[in-house]
């Protein structure tokens, strides 16, 4: 079964050249979200491990899964968090000063539940979302949002300015560095929108993985792990150059890239994060020897913690059953001996166990009827947003650990 979801790759994804480095090995690990409803259904178990790439400095995953194994039941609402919501809007803001015309034509690729294209609806924008899972491309639908229920490619985007013309902006949020036909999502992009349009890439920055030790950012769904340097490069292989950025809230610190056809002048303030890039020893093989290191010590204190605030009648529960909590949880052997449950607030998630430590997942109501002791903050890149919600909702008062940045932390609610 495995052999046949997965393989291995000889050669960059993106320059082609096989001048792979192996730089940090997670171990054999089941897809994140391949959450059961029984613990007893077999689970893939496959090599999660990242490489460097010696000619274009890309830094990503050896194995690619097979996408219709990955995506066609993708389980993350982007409307659940609160975060994402205040961020579309800001988000929304941010795309229209860039933009013209009165009447735009607005495009996004992986349009999830549709949060982000409702924005530009409400302000009388024409949308189109595109997105390859049922499910979740049903949500938005039901909220008048057209999506088109397939995975975006240079055929695709042909047929979508045939049917309803080129866009005026496209964007693709947090998935770029999630596709492995990569050069077909890029010229797809390109494709579709006008001459004077913009394309908008976000993508999980990584220097802040790097510096931030992130390493539950690396799941199998996450292929690509870029800096300025090397996505820059992918998209001009495209045509698409940059000019200017945003830092977006979400996953631990993404940013938005903002490119163009028609080359527009790069903002002072681009032109500065480029550089501060080039220096920041990403492209270097080293460093990332170095990253693993930390990753490994990490993991030893984080077991130590966990340890000491769970079992002999202490109670744990883990909050946000992420695909970056599967990672972490994998990596660490921190499984459902530790945690009695994982609370969540998406309902198709809650009934289900996670994939390989058979830790059942409940809503947020549920977990905290069983009183624990501590938290275990796996979603930690929502901290704010958790910590109010559990202290004021849920009244819960006593230990929360918050697993990164860096080393883990414990804070007394
Ligand atoms: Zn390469």
């Amino acid at each position: 079964m495995n052999s046949s979801i997965f393989h291995t790759i000889c050669n960059c994804r993106i320059c082609g050249k096989n001048n792979l480095n192996n730089i940090l090995d997670l171990g054999e690990q089941p897809p994140a979200n391949s959450l059961r409803d029984n613990p007893e259904e077999p689970l893939p178990s496959i090599p999660l491990s990242i490489v460097l790439c010696d000619n274009c400095k890309t830094v990503q995953l050896k194995e690619t899964v097979k996408p219709e194994y990955l995506f066609s039941k993708y389980v993350w609402v982007t409307g659940t968090s609160s975060t994402a919501q205040t961020y579309s809007s800001f988000f929304c803001d941010e795309a229209l000063k860039r933009l013209r015309n009165r009447e735009l034509f607005i495009t996004e690729v992986a349009s999830n539940d549709g949060t982000f294209l409702q924005r530009f609806k409400k302000r009388g924008h024409k949308v189109l979302g595109i997105d390859p899972a049922k499910n979740i491309a049903q949500i938005a639908l039901d909220k008048g949002i057209p999506t088109k229920v397939e995975f975006f490619d240079k055929k695709v985007a042909e047929s979508i300015v045939s049917e309803y013309g080129k866009a005026d902006c496209i964007f693709a949020r947090n998935v770029i560095p999630h596709v492995d036909n990569i050069h077909g999502v890029i010229s797809g992009m390109a494709h579709c929108i006008k001459d004077e349009g913009i394309a908008i890439v976000e993508f999980h920055y990584g220097e802040n993985i790097m510096s931030e030790l992130q390493y539950d950012s690396i799941y199998h769904e996450h292929l690509f792990y870029f800096s300025f340097q090397s996505l820059c490069f992918l998209l001009r292989k495209h045509g698409l150059s940059a000019f200017d950025y945003n830092v977006s809230p979400i996953s631990g610190g993404s940013i938005a890239l903002y490119c163009s056809k028609n080359k527009r002048p790069e903002t002072s303030k681009l032109k500065e994060k480029l550089e501060k890039d080039e220096n920041s020893g990403l492209s270097l093989e080293k460093n990332w020897l170095k990253f693993s290191e930390k990753c490994f010590d990490h993991k030893n204190k984080l077991i130590e913690v966990i340890k000491l605030h769970s079992g002999n009648g202490t109670k744990m529960i883990g909050y946000g059953a992420s695909a970056r909590s599967s990672t972490l949880l994998n990596f660490c052997g921190i499984n459902h001996r530790h945690l009695v449950c994982i609370a969540d607030g998406n309902p198709i998630k809650q009934g289900k166990f996670t994939a390989g430590t058979d830790i059942p997942i409940v809503s947020p109501d549920e977990a905290f009827v069983k009183k624990p002791d501590t938290v275990l903050l796996l979603a930690w890149n929502f901290e704010d947003e958790i910590v109010k919600t559990i202290k004021e909702k849920h009244q819960f008062r006593g230990k929360v650990i918050l697993p990164f940045p860096n080393d883990p932390q414990i804070i007394q609610l």
